[in-house]
């Protein structure tokens, strides 16, 4: 990024009023006397007991409140359950989680009305969700589908020359049986599916792809893989200068290119036609409002260069994973897709969602723990056999929040409902002066309508 060199000029002025250059210089050189203590690790059986995690508060000189906000008396009951999820453990961090719904899914996999737990300290986007997912429901719900499912994981093997990579591929494409039988033995539930190859000069990138069962499957994969490449690094007729089991080509927490090529997770998509009477009467807007807005915000979005084409994904996307004890990071990956709508007839409303990188669990990871798990057994999506479904109710409350959050901009109630849910109201917001929308509407916002 390039700034402007005036900025820059008046940004040193700023660092310069308090304090001298040599003091900033100091402040900023590296200083190696007076290293703290490591955090104490605990004895080689766990590192959560109560000893281990009392020395670790210890650390933290006068945090007695925060000691005994993260490590309440359920906390400390229960504390041995993050032993798989944690290192360093001190305590939890409580998030308020509100039911987003009913949402009203007709899937392959998921069907029935839920409310989804949403975990999360942002006022307005519980309310926003729950709104679209009402309409949604009142128009006899979407149809959604979950259909591809793949994670992959790419080493890569660095050769000295085009002529070894040759040699290597010749050998490594007789032994695709091998990788499967291999894979297969380091997992009950994974499979390799596919394995595919992308060369870069004397690089060569395997990209294995595998099914996960129910679980988001990145240990799981991981674990297969390096097997796979012990077993080419002992076979091999040409050995790699060196390798490593992961090169980035797996699109691992990351929002890439190979979002839409490939599916990460699970692809899902979910789609809903609003009626005039839902567009107007729940959701405050009509079908020609949110297909404008719809098309200047593709276009800005295209401009900015958005992967995807989409309003929010990450919100609901986000809380959900939190609240249900999927990986958080992997919202990075997960919040790409496209919204598309459509006018249907003279004033009703298509709205189509697709995800190609949905990457869920029901099993593993954190859905173990006891509100994590809580939060899935509450959707009833907890446990083996479910994670297509949570996959598809993960795209219905997406859908809910472009709906909501559209219907809100195109309609001219997004600041508005902002002011009401997260702040006081704002004292003369309606006064005389305040530019009337499209519609003439200076309407306040009622408690649910879409902000976030
Ligand atoms: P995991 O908890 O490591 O593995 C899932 C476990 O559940 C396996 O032991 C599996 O057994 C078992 N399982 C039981 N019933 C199953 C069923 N019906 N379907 C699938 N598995 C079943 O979790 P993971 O999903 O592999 O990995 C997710 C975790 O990896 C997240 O916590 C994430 O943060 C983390 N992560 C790891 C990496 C990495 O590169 N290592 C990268 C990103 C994220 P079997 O294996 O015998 O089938």
């Amino acid at each position: 990024m390039a700034i402007d060199l005036r900025s820059t000029h008046k940004y040193f002025g700023r660092l310069l009023a308090h304090r001298s250059e040599e003091e900033i210089e100091q402040a900023l050189t590296p200083a190696r006397e007076n290293l703290s203590p490591h955090v104490p690790r605990g004895d080689s059986t766990s590192q959560i007991t109560p000893e281990a995690v009392h020395q670790r508060w210890q650390l933290l000189d006068g945090a007695a409140h925060s000691r005994a906000s993260l490590l309440d008396a359920t906390t400390l009951e229960q504390m041995g359950v993050y032993s798989k999820n944690i290192e360093n453990f001190i305590g939890t961090v409580k998030l308020p989680v509100g039911l987003a719904g009913p949402l009203r899914v007709r899937g392959l996999y998921a069907q029935g009305d839920y409310y989804a737990p949403l975990a999360t300290t942002e006022a307005a986007l519980v309310a926003s969700y729950t709104r679209g997912a009402q309409a949604i429901t009142l128009a006899g719900g979407c149809t959604a589908a979950m259909f591809w499912e793949g994670v992959t994981r790419a080493p890569v093997f660095a050769f000295d020359s085009l002529i070894e990579v040759g040699k290597f591929l010749l050998w490594a494409g007789g032994h695709e049986d091998t990788f499967r039988t291999i894979a297969a033995s380091t997992t009950r539930h994974g499979q390799l599916k596919r394995t595919r190859i992308n060369l870069e000069g004397n690089h060569v990138y395997l990209i294995f792809e595998y099914s996960t069962g129910d679980a988001a499957g990145q240990n799981m994969v991981t674990i297969a893989t390096d097997a796979i490449c012990r077993f080419i690094l002992e076979n091999t007729p040409v050995q790699p200068a060196y390798w490593f089991v992961e090169a980035n080509l797996s699109g691992d927490k990351k929002a890439s290119h190979l979002s839409f090529q490939n599916v990460r997770g699970r692809k899902v998509t979910a789609e809903v036609t609003l009626t005039p009477t839902i567009l107007g009467g729940h959701l405050k807007s009509s079908a020609r409002q949110m297909l404008d807005f719809y098309r200047v915000s593709s276009i800005g979005g295209v401009m900015s260069g958005n992967i995807g084409i989409q309003g929010h994904y990450s919100n609901g996307i986000a809380a959900l994973y939190i609240a249900c004890g999927q990986d958080a990071a992997c919202v990075a990956e997960s919040a790409v897709g496209v919204t598309r709508f459509e006018p249907v007839g003279d004033r009703s409303l298509y709205a189509a969602v697709t995800l190609p990188n949905i990457i869920v669990g029901t099993v593993g990871g954190g859905t173990g723990l006891p509100s994590q798990n809580a939060c899935l057994d509450m959707m009833n999506l907890s446990g083996p056999g479910k994670a297509a479904a949570f996959a598809e109710v993960c795209a219905a409350l997406v859908l809910a929040g472009e709906l909501s959050i559209i219907a809100a901009l195109a309609s001219g109630h997004f600041t508005q409902a902002h002011q009401t849910l997260a702040r006081r109201p704002a004292e003369g917001a309606e006064k005389a002066g305040t530019p009337a929308h499209r519609d003439g509407s200076r309407r306040k916002p009622r408690e649910n309508e879409g902000a976030t």
